[in-house]
């Protein structure tokens, strides 16, 4: 069940860094910001969830070879900069939102132990991966969700300032 929050914790961190425009940018930048998990571990855990019904985190042994060959396409630095100016030159301007992605590979990068899936975020130029703390570290955990409700506290308190400063200035005007 951790890992959910870890996947949720992720997405909630790329709405807030790059999502704060609009609703529609919100939901992209939360869904770059969870695709590094979804499109490795979220595949191994909805077919897990079928076979065995299993839930949380497997055993090194039990996870197949295919989920550690997209955890280094998804946590790479250099695939994601590859995406990115692809992206770019398709649709001729930067899609922002995508940012969220190496935001999760810049998390992981620290919160991942060499114990269990640590960044391959230079591969395939390099397999260098730091030594991290674990994000289930209990003082990680709380201080990262801490962060994020800090985060969410002054995206909203900026809002509410500057819906105010609308108001005033319309009330100004008539
Ligand atoms: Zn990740």
């Amino acid at each position: 069940m951790l890992s959910v929050v870890d996947i949720i914790s992720h997405g909630l961190w790329g709405g807030v860094a790059f999502g704060r425009k609009n609703k529609r940018a919100f939901w992209w930048s939360a869904l770059f910001g969870i695709s590094p998990d979804l499109f490795s571990f979220g595949i191994f855990t909805v077919a897990n969830l079928f076979e065995r019904g299993g839930f949380g985190r497997p055993e090194l042994s039990s996870i197949p070879g295919y989920v550690s060959s997209l955890y280094d396409l998804t946590h790479s630095l250099v695939v994601f900069a590859t995406v990115f100016a692809l992206a770019w030159a398709v649709f001729r301007k930067p899609f922002w939102p995508m940012l969220a992605w190496p935001l999760h590979i810049a998390v992981d990068i620290f919160t991942h132990s060499t114990e269990f899936f640590p960044t391959p975020f230079l591969w395939p130029l390099s397999i260098y991966r730091f030594d991290g703390v674990s994000w289930a570290t209990p003082s990680i955990f709380f201080t990262n969700l801490a962060l994020i409700a800090f985060a969410y506290a002054m995206w909203g308190i900026q809002r509410l300032r500057r819906r105010r400063a609308v108001r005033e200035e319309i009330s100004r005007r008539s």
